[in-house]
């Protein structure tokens, strides 16, 4: 499946792995695109040949998610991170609180940003179980005047992944879906705004992806800086100012691959067969491996796991990496280990990673 010049196992969690045939299409047309004489890089974002790219990205987005017209769909810069201060500087007025589930580092440092806009506080929490699973929202009654709901879709650090969505109703939901974005079929119109940078499961660095009820923006706070004004982005087609061109074409070919691959469901199948590998792997090795999520919270994207001991797990991860596998380390603030295994890691690299580990097991067990 990798062509000998791409042969890592790439289980890295972001950037992370790219489709193989994107890159190779980039790379035929890096120079020369459709017969322009110039790199995308190079071309004009006021551009006819810029735009295309730029309306057929979003446009397959619409197609793929199923995305209802009173939605508008942003690209925009400064990364998921970015977003988590601009979303209380654009939807959190001075009367109003917003409530976020902590279920992860990013949930935090989503709730840590609203400090200087307004008031927001824990909705709910799985911090004191070291965020193993997805914790239950209290009664709608106790969130109800709030002026949204934040949750992180996938916890890229701890390995647990929301199942189904919770209802809130008329109060706004907002996800970050930076690592689970397009890995499964999702109902957006039960969301009212999603982000999410794109160098996980839609390409490389430099782009967020925004998709937002147009209802939403119609509330926006006022007296906001013109470039964090999500509604400066939306009256412009995300061409106010120069997009990242470049991440925007990369971004719009995943997508291209998404649909030749089959569509989400096809996607979404494949992902659930990778993870069941590794999954399968750790249950099944009488406590060698040890997951770290609670079963019911799994992440199909994000697998944490630890070894016996500290030198065991040292001792895997130097292994692996000598065998080819790349960023199974777990994050540096938790330790362990991790395989993303986000919609472009090949089964067969989930076959591998499953093969490596049953082999150092038996060495070392
Ligand atoms: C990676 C990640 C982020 C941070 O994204 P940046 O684009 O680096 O700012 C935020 N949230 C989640 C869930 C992530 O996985």
């Amino acid at each position: 499946m990798n062509s000998p010049s791409h042969h890592a196992y790439n289980f890295n969690a972001g950037p992370a792995a790219i489709p193989l045939p994107v890159l190779e299409k980039a790379q035929n047309e890096f120079i020369n695109f459709q017969e322009s004489g110039m790199s995308v890089m190079e071309l004009s974002h006021r551009s006819d040949l810029y735009e295309t790219i730029h309306n057929n990205a979003i446009q397959r987005l619409k197609t793929l998610y199923n995305i209802p017209d009173n939605y508008t769909i942003l690209f925009l810069q400064g990364g998921a991170s970015t977003q988590f201060a601009t979303i209380p500087m654009n939807f959190l007025p001075a009367d109003k609180k917003a409530g976020y589930v902590l279920t992860g580092s990013w949930a935090e440092k989503a709730l840590k940003e609203t400090a200087p806009f307004g008031e927001a506080y824990e909705l709910a929490s799985s911090k004191e179980d070291t965020y193993s699973y997805i914790p239950e929202l209290p009664a709608f009654e106790q969130f109800q005047n709030d002026a949204y709901v934040h949750l992180t879709s996938n916890n890229t650090i701890f390995g647990t992944q929301w199942q189904t969505f919770p209802e809130t109703k008329n109060v706004p939901l907002i996800a970050d879906m930076s690592s689970d974005i397009m890995s499964r079929t999702i109902d957006v119109s039960n969301f009212d705004f999603i982000y999410a940078g794109a160098q996980k499961n839609l390409g490389p660095s430099g782009v967020t992806t925004v998709i937002v009820k147009n209802d939403l923006l119609e509330n926006n706070n006022t007296n906001i800086p013109t470039m964090f004004d999500y509604r400066t982005h939306a009256d412009k087609n995300s061409l106010f100012n120069t997009p990242p061109t470049f991440s925007i074409y990369i971004l719009g070919e995943v997508l291209n691959w998404i649909e030749d691959e089959g569509g989400l469901d096809a996607i979404a199948a494949r992902n659930e067969q990778k993870a069941q590998l590794i999954y399968d792997t750790i249950d099944h090795s009488k406590g060698f491996y040890k997951g770290h999520a609670a079963s019911e919270s799994r992440s199909l994207m994000n697998i944490t796991f630890n070894l016996p001991s500290k030198a065991l797990e040292q001792a895997f991860l130097t292994e692996a990496k000598d065998n080819g596998f790349v960023g199974l380390n777990g994050h540096r603030s938790i330790g362990g280990c991790r395989a993303s295994c986000y919609n472009a890691v090949p089964v067969d690299t989930c076959i591998a990673l499953r093969d490596f580990m049953k082999s150092f097991q038996d060495k070392h067990s």
